[in-house]
């Protein structure tokens, strides 16, 4: 058989790039097509249910059952309008991405006919087999039931034929077998603590929201090279393939001209994200070569969740009209930059002020220093948890590799910022602020101009860095769900922000001003999470000894840190706020661990099965190519030189052997210590195991195939390599 990898690769080079055509109307027009919300909400409902609805999603009123099926059936034609036929509810299991079964809208009309029907029943609730997503053990299989419920603060939307219903999914018993159930009970705890902080500020403040802006990075690969590599195929990344020997050295790749083929994908994916309401906003290349970002415009988080959730499917569709495969894993090649989800994330009042973003005033500021102080103290104290929301087995490959974040979350506030927060602490109380007669307080907070924040000095290494007017966590994975990250940095923020209430409330009950009580457990709390602040080197290996003294988490090994959901101070926070039990939590861990042990089998069991089935046949092949010729010189030179001619090749027919037996070796040690781990019925244990005694063994097959890669003949090379893999688009 011809070699599949030359054919894929002259496929490659032949394709054009696709004629993507320009809708007729301006982005503004086509924004929300396909997406049921206000507007479509006001033309479709009578104006009390419009109200209703408005209601319900702006301040979590009650839907009862008559206001759902007016909903329903202005949607549905709505729906019908735009050539629907189908529906789903949309939910995000504990598997990544998201799951849907379409149903029709036809039901018997008891004549013998058909006709379409959408209840506010269906709408709200639906009772999907749900045997086979993942629930940790709490719902045995032969109580199949779980539930999904309608979300309806975030929109209904059309995707081809299908009406998508945005909704929770919980078991039988209540718990939450879903990322949207938590983050939504997530987002209500922070914004209940946050709005009664505001009031020390604004008492008229009734909302505080958290926002999300994501920036989504991928690599795109061409279609055909992509299915001649089963280990992408299969499970996401390259296990094997040597440098190519130009990478992303040249920097020629980063914000440079996008690729024709490329462009055409970025222009049809954005027109359809922005039909669907996504509000995408910037495109360019990325670092790596055939590495890409897109991003949007922030927006409320549960619904930039749902926004990143649909993007990546988008995306994955897109991509393959185009004849590419967008690859969302976090470490797709090694050796070259990961890909990671930036996500930038504020709190904003319901009258417009931005809590992360500095003030004009003395008072502004002290509030704006309030906020990020408390952030600060969420995150130092639960940032062990922190980790462990944007921990998985895939972002272990890039987190502490040398172009990402480090494995040890800290934050990095630039020198302005810092200086505020020193000059807080440190001043003497009275010079801070002094009591001005009838003008009330003066404060020496010394304002920042919002334009001279730290634009400049970026921290790329910070994993949790101020970047002027948010926060922007870059640990999270390109491939997670952000709902992860969120629920965990909202509930952090939500306690942090409830116990300074705590503090200053007892103060004032002693009789102390508000601000000064305020100042005070301020001062207080700058020094008690100064070890979370970081403004250095997150790669160097002084960082590591630097935060093992500070006590922060600088465990690596992504099954122990998910054990940090299960920390005394995690349950307890998340039980408080109401947002997780600790029964939840720990079937959410059983299926990590789970999930964690299958990704590093299916890993081990690619990367045996191609080490034995096309690596070591072809260097074999190869091999006796060299030994054929080595022979023929013999027959026709005396043994001496023969040999002597000769040497260059029986170096490599033995190098090719001693490799070749090493892999064997190496491949034979993976099956075993699988066997063994196998044997373990403790998931915690088990995905240990696969941790410690399987990954490094792949690291070590790995490493003989790149160099067998070397030394083999290149047109004998069956997998596409990682040159043409980076580089062909
Ligand atoms: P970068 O320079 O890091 O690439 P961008 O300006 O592209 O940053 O913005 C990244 C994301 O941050 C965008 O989604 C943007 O809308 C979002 N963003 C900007 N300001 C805020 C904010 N205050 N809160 C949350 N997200 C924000
Ligand atoms: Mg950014």
């Amino acid at each position: 058989m011809a070699n599949l990898r030359f054919q894929v690769v002259e496929e490659a080079f032949q394709k054009k790039p696709l004629d993507v055509k320009a809708p007729s109307e301006r982005p503004y027009e086509y924004f929300g097509k396909k997406v049921f919300n206000r507007e479509k909400m006001y033309k479709y409902l009578p104006k009390d249910v419009y109200e209703k609805m408005i209601d319900v999603i702006d301040n979590g009123a009650r839907l009862d059952r008559k206001v759902a099926d007016a909903v329903a059936a202005g949607m549905i034609q709505w729906a019908k309008e735009n050539g629907v036929t189908h529906y789903t509810h949309w939910f995000q299991p504990l598997t990544e991405g998201t799951a849907e079964k379409h149903d029709s809208f036809i039901e018997h009309d008891g004549k013998g006919g058909m006709v379409e029907e959408f209840s506010g029943k269906l709408l709200v609730q639906q009772e999907p087999d749900a045997s086979s997503f993942p629930s940790g053990g709490i719902r045995a299989t032969f109580e199949a039931r779980g539930y999904s419920a309608w979300d309806p603060t975030s929109p209904v939307f059309i995707i081809d034929d299908t009406l998508c219903i945005p909704t929770i999914f919980i078991s039988y018993t209540g718990e939450a077998l879903d990322y949207k159930a938590p983050l939504l009970r997530a987002l209500h705890a922070v914004n209940v603590a946050a709005t009664d902080v505001c009031h020390y500020f604004d008492p008229t403040v009734k909302k505080v929201t958290s926002n999300l802006g994501w920036e989504q990075e991928y690599f795109l690969v061409d279609e055909g090279l992509y299915s001649a590599r089963p280990d992408l195929l299969l499970t996401g990344r390259t296990l094997m393939g040597h440098d190519s020997a130009k990478n992303q050295q040249m920097d020629d790749h980063y914000f440079g001209s996008i690729p024709e083929r490329v462009a055409a994908f970025m222009r049809d994916l954005e027109m359809q994200a922005l039909e669907l309401g996504i509000p995408c906003k910037t495109r360019h290349n990325e670092v790596a070569p055939n590495q890409f970002e897109v991003a949007p415009i922030f927006e409320e988080t549960n619904l930039a969740v749902d926004h990143n959730m649909l993007l990546m499917s988008l995306m994955k569709r897109v991509a393959r009209k185009h004849g590419f495969r967008a690859l969302l894993h976090e470490k797709p090649f090694d050796g070259i930059n990961g890909s990671g989800k930036h996500n930038n994330w504020s709190l904003s009042t319901d009258n417009g002020v931005l809590l992360h973003a500095p003030g004009k005033t003395p008072e502004a500021n002290l509030r704006f220093v309030t906020f990020i102080v408390e952030t600060l103290m969420g995150v130092y104290k639960h940032n062990g948890l922190l980790k462990a929301s944007i921990m998985s087995a895939t972002n272990a490959h890039r987190l502490g590799a040398n172009e990402a974040p480090p494995a040890i979350i800290s934050s990095f506030l630039g020198k302005q910022l810092t200086e505020l927060l020193d000059h807080i602490e440190l001043a003497d109380k009275d010079d801070l602020f002094t009591m001005a007669g009838k003008q009330g307080m003066k404060l020496d907070i010394p304002e920042i101009p919002e334009l001279l924040i730290d634009n400049t000095d970026r921290n790329r290494t910070s994993p949790f860095a101020f970047t002027g007017n948010r926060f922007e966590f870059r640990a999270v994975g390109s491939e997670a769900n952000c709902a992860s990250a969120m629920i965990a940095l909202n509930a952090a923020v939500a306690e942090a922000l409830v116990n300074f209430k705590k503090r200053v409330d007892a103060l004032i009950e002693k009789g102390e001003d508000k601000t000064s009580a305020i100042v005070e457990v301020l001062r207080e709390d700058i020094k008690t999470c100064k070890p979370i602040r970081f403004d250095g080197n997150g790669y160097s290996d002084e960082w590591i000894e630097e935060a093992t003294k500070r006590g922060l988490d600088v465990e690596k090994s992504c099954p122990k840190i998910f054990e940090r959901y299960l920390d005394k101070a995690s349950i307890e926070m998340f039980e408080k706020l109401g947002v997780m039990s600790k029964k939840e939590l720990e079937a959410r861990n059983e299926v990590k661990w789970e999930t964690y042990t299958k990704k590093i089998q299916i890993e081990a069991r690619v990367l045996g099965d191609l080490s034995m089935n096309h690596i070591i046949p072809v260097a074999t092949q190869y091999q006796s190519k060299l030994l054929d010729n080595v022979q023929n010189m013999r027959a026709i030179f005396p043994v001496d030189k023969a040999d002597k001619l000769s040497a260059r090749n029986i170096k490599i027919i033995e190098e090719i052997a001693e490799r070749t037996s090493t892999i064997e070796k190496g491949v034979e040690e993976l099956v075993n210590a699988r066997k063994v781990a196998n044997k373990i019925a403790d998931e915690h244990e088990k995905a240990i195991a696969y941790h410690d005694t399987i990954e490094p063994k792949m690291d070590t097959i790995r490493y003989q195939i790149d160099k067998l890669e070397l030394i083999v003949d290149d047109t004998c090379w069956p997998l596409p390599k990682y040159r043409e893999l980076l580089f062909i688009r």
